[in-house]
Formats: structure tokens, sequence, C-alpha cells
């Protein structure tokens, strides 16, 4: 089984659920870049001020800073079994840097799942989509919504739109993501690692078993 996952995507192609459900079945660290920032955000750190400004106009946060945060997340207690990371690397050179960090404690990523995704039915689902500021859950309005409306079904936390979810800062997701992240594709895949996963429907048991198959799969 693979152990040390990344999860590609353009934003709103599902990392983050597909992630959550990774995680919690297989007993990986969920890591992602998003809850990390806004762990330094509502601790109101350096870091995270400098982070708040780069998320306001919709940019992509620096690769120094993202790298810092992704290396402590990394080496935490939790992630001691693998991990699955979600929103990251965004770009080659976070690519070479994350590769560096596992190599220096003799790791390495055992598999990349691209997440493929129609533009159209992408948009209209991260206009649609919810989270849980307490625990990070992610819902939305079409076919996830919580059982009770604005509350998590799993602890009860606020469910709100992510205050980046607008039409405007997505079409600039998307094209910083055609330009950084997409090549990494391509990276990806000359190092025997990439395996593609069509996302056009909401999570069932068809696509989780059709998932779960591929990370247990041969590479394991
Ligand atoms: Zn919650």
């Amino acid at each position: 089984m693979s152990k040390r996952l990344i999860l590609l995507g353009a934003p709103g192609s599902g990392k983050g659920t597909w992630s959550k459900i990774i995680s919690d079945e297989k007993g990986l660290a969920h890591i992602a870049t998003g809850d990390l920032f806004r762990a330094e955000l509502t601790a109101e750190t350096p870091l995270g001020r400098e982070v708040k400004s780069f998320m306001e106009q919709g940019a992509l946060v620096p690769d120094e800073l993202t790298i810092q945060l992704v290396e402590k997340a990394l080496t935490d207690e939790s992630a001691v079994n693998g991990f699955v990371l979600d929103g990251f690397p965004r770009t080659i050179p976070q690519a070479e840097a994350l590769a560096t960090m596992l190599e220096k404690r003799d790791k390495a990523i055992d598999m990349v799942i691209n997440l493929v995704i129609d533009e159209s039915i992408l948009i209209e689902r991260t206009l649609s989509r919810l989270v849980c500021i307490k625990c990070g859950q992610p819902y939305n309005t079409q076919n996830m919504a919580p059982s009770v409306e604005g509350t998590c079904d799993h602890c009860g936390g606020d469910v709100v739109h992510r205050s980046d979810d607008t039409e405007e800062t997505l079409r600039k997701r998307l094209e910083a993501y055609r330009k950084s992240t997409a090549p990494l594709i391509d990276y990806y895949r000359a190092r025997d690692l990439l395996v593609t996963f069509s996302n056009d429907g909401p999570p069932s048991d068809e696509m989780r078993r059709r998932l779960f198959s591929i990370i247990d799969g041969a590479k394991g």
C-alpha cells in the first residue's frame, strides 16, 4: 500500500474531499497547505500575517513560506505512518524541495494521484463548497450539505463558504494553476509515480473502490 501520497488537481477538483477520505481510511496524516495557512492565521503568527496578505489577493503563497510549513507538518508525530499531501507541491521548486526533505529521512513519495475534472463542473462545484471552520471537514450546497444547515456533522463547528471562494479569485487560482502546477504532471509522470483519477461526480462507493484499488495496487 502506498503511504506517502500527493493529490494533484486544479483548485476545486476534489483534492480536499478525497485527501480526507484516504487519510481517514488509511490512518495517514492529511497535510493540507490551506489548513496549515489557516492555523497560522488563527494563531496570528508573523508568518500568518505574511500568508494572509497573499491569500487576500488570491495570489499563491511564496514557496519558501510554504515549504517551511510543510516540513514542520511532515516531521510531526501524526505523520509517522505516512501522509496525504493536499495542495502541495504546487510548483517544480516545491516538488524538488519535498524530494530533498524526504531523502534526508530516507523516504520518498510512493504515488501521485492526478484528479481530472471538467472545468465547467469545477467552477460550479467550487462556488457551492463549504467548509467547517473548526475541523476542516468539507461540504457543499449541492450534494454534501451538513444535516443541520451551517453546523458540522462531526464537531458542531460553523460551516461556511470560504472567503476565497469567489469567481474572481477562482479564475486567478486556475490561471496560476495552469502556469505553475500543471508542469508537475509531467514531472511526476517522468518519475513513474503518476496515476490519473477521473473525478466528475460526487464521492460514491464505486469511486472509493476504484481509488482504493489504485492506492493498494501494484505500487504498494
Ligand atoms: Zn467540524
